[in-house]
């Protein structure tokens, strides 16, 4: 029998909703805020919230007055744990997700099984976009459970009507047997694990180019620098296409790259986004780094307003060549929140990494340890050697003082150097740690 695509999920792969012109994208927007708006009025928190600002959804006319609403924090979340937060009555919900909160309550996300349909749509959307179609195979390497890069690729790949393998994180060796056995097309993995993985691909003689049907990856969850996406795409020898999301905004699927590689498109059917300065919270010009913040178009159970992500990031345009109109956002700097502050100066573990790669000597695995010396605050960067040559003590030192060098053109600071055999520095399963802080703090 023939696969059919489910009938609903049609629209989401019909050009007219990807490649309407700017003025339509706005009209739907605003069409669906005053919906959004008006619904949150169920959810006690908003309603106290828009009560407190003298504010009514009869007052949202434009997009503009958008800006009118006070910001949603991650706190907010918080202090309405578990459930204080959401527009809809708990028994129309399904499924609850949770984001990880390493401090205080964690977050809790409620979704309706309309919620669920519209993730499921917004993933499938992202990857019929880079060319995947019924007859591919998927494989997720994403825990399954609380994390939503498991579900939610699950869900999404399994309306395109690809046969999704629900393989989940770890166990490489089981991993590249499926690769390889079940023909596997498309990979989900977190850019860290990627290259975990084709070492041990190298390690057990398995070429990814000849010996598997790999075409496509998405690779995201955490901050990667785009020389990491090169080295990816160059070791497994296939497009490696960039993927964005948050737990908050349902999880993958928010944002996605086309095939041409330049920015992440943000859906803006179902999303407004503003990217403002984080300090005087003002939207900052196109093309300048900010804050994201996003509002939820199309939420039942638990709709966001202007919520503030903590992610930096800017607009890199708002057309592209392949036809979409859909807002082109940069690749993400990292939270606001992952900000190295070292010595007074402002360093994200993304400008190290982007060194790092630039020299292929290096491997991919490194970590950054910030510790007091003697009242000093140092930086140490470990990093994994390509290939162990230890034995060239002169090479050895040359390299140590060009990363050196290169590292403090880019960050101002000169860290100590520490080159490593591959393999020994730790590896997480879901994103990788690349920072430990063990700084005194001072009173
Ligand atoms: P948690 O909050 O527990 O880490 P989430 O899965 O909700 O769980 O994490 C979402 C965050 O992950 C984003 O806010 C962002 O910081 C990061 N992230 C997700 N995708 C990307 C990506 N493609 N590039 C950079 N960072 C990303
Ligand atoms: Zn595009």
């Amino acid at each position: 029998m023939e696969k059919t695509i489910p009938v609903d999920s049609c629209q989401y792969f019909n050009e007219a909703m990807e490649t309407m012109t700017r003025a339509e994208i706005e009209a739907l927007q605003l069409q669906r805020l005053q919906a959004t708006v008006e619904h949150c009025m169920q959810s006690p928190f908003y309603k106290k919230r828009f009560e407190e600002n003298g504010l009514k959804p009869s007052d949202i006319k434009t997009l503009d007055d958008l800006r009118k609403i006070p910001f949603t924090t991650k706190q907010d979340l918080r202090d309405t744990y578990p459930f204080g937060i959401a527009s809809t009555p708990l028994r129309n919900c399904v499924r609850l997700h949770s984001s990880s909160g390493t401090t205080g309550n964690p977050t809790v996300i409620l979704h309706t099984q309309k919620d669920l349909d519209e993730w499921a749509n917004q993933v499938a959307r992202n990857l019929w976009m880079v060319g995947l179609r019924p007859d591919d195979v998927f494989q997720n390497s994403s825990g399954y459970g609380m994390f939503t890069g498991g579900l939610g690729f699950q869900y999404g790949a399994e309306r395109l009507g690809m046969l999704t393998v629900p393989a989940a994180a770890g166990n490489s060796l089981r991993q590249i047997k499926f690769i390889t056995d079940f023909g596997t097309t498309a990979l989900h993995a977190v850019p860290s694990y990627v290259t975990r993985l084709y070492e041990v691909m190298k390690d057990n003689g398995v070429d990814p180019r000849k010996d598997t049907k790999l075409k496509v990856l998405a690779i995201g969850a955490e901050p990667h620098s785009e020389e990491q996406r090169k080295r990816i795409e160059d070791m497994m020898g296939v497009k490696a296409y960039n993927s964005f999301g948050m737990s908050e905004m349902c999880g993958p699927g928010v944002g996605f790259e086309c095939k041409e590689q330049n920015g992440l498109h943000f859906w803006e059917d179902y999303y407004i986004v503003e990217i403002v300065n984080p300090e005087t919270l003002e939207p900052v010009p196109d093309g300048e780094i900010g804050e994201l913040v996003l509002t939820t178009l199309c939420r039942e159970a638990m709709p966001l307003l202007r919520y503030r992500t903590r992610d930096l990031t800017r607009v890199l345009g708002r057309n592209c060549p392949c036809g979409r109109n859909h807002v082109r956002i940069d690749r993400m700097r990292g939270r606001s929140d992952d900000m190295i502050v070292l010595r007074g100066v402002n360093i994200f573990p993304i400008q190290i990494e982007k060194i790092l790669m630039q020299f292929p000597e290096l491997a991919s695995n490194y970590l950054i340890t910030l510790t007091t010396d003697e009242d000093n605050d140092n930086m140490t960067v470990e990093v994994e050697l390509e290939e162990l040559f230890t034995d060239d003590y002169h090479r050895l030192l040359e390299l140590e003082h060009n990363i050196r060098r290169a590292l403090k053109d880019e960050i101002l600071l000169t860290p100590h150097i520490k080159l490593v055999p591959k393999g020994s520095l730790p590896v997480s399963e879901g994103k990788a740690v690349r920072v430990v802080d063990k700084r005194k703090v001072y009173q």
